[in-house]
């Protein structure tokens, strides 16, 4: 396990060079994330209280409802990875607050016996002059 987060926080530095380019927003101006190598599962994140929301949503962006699908979120440094806790709802996942500036790793199962899917998010809340959001769902850059 321990590897495991050390590689994926090791591939996590290496695309940072990219920036903003990739970020897509979802139907309630959350920020996307790919839960599927084949784009017919995503996960929206929104804020709410300081704690992150994770809505999943299905190939046309529409609601799942959660049944047994699970996902733990990773936070902290690499040194020191910290495990959020992770509360299932409805249509997602609530993640414990996270720290302005962090980064988590996000882990979906879609049931027991797929294949993990893992996702980033860097909690950046500095907010984007050019469009007012936070940075973390900020998609200026996103392509046209
Ligand atoms: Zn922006």
């Amino acid at each position: 396990m321990k590897t495991k987060l050390t590689t994926a926080i090791l591939t996590l530095t290496a695309s940072l060079a990219f920036g903003h380019g990739d970020i897509e927003l979802g139907p309630n101006k959350g920020r996307i994330l790919e839960f599927s190598s084949d784009e017919t599962m995503h996960g929206e994140v929104t804020e709410k209280d300081g704690k992150l929301h994770i809505a999943l949503l299905d190939k046309d962006m529409k609601p799942v409802k959660v049944q047994d699908q699970s996902l733990t979120a990773t936070a902290g440094t690499r040194q020191a990875p910290v495990k959020s806790e992770v509360t299932k709802t409805e249509n997602g996942f609530m993640i414990s607050p996270t720290q302005p500036g962090e980064w988590l790793i996000i882990q979906y199962k879609e049931s027991g016996s797929t294949k993990v899917v893992t996702a980033r998010l860097h909690y950046d809340t500095k907010s984007c002059a050019p469009c007012g959001n936070p940075e973390w769902r900020c998609a200026c850059g996103e392509k046209k």
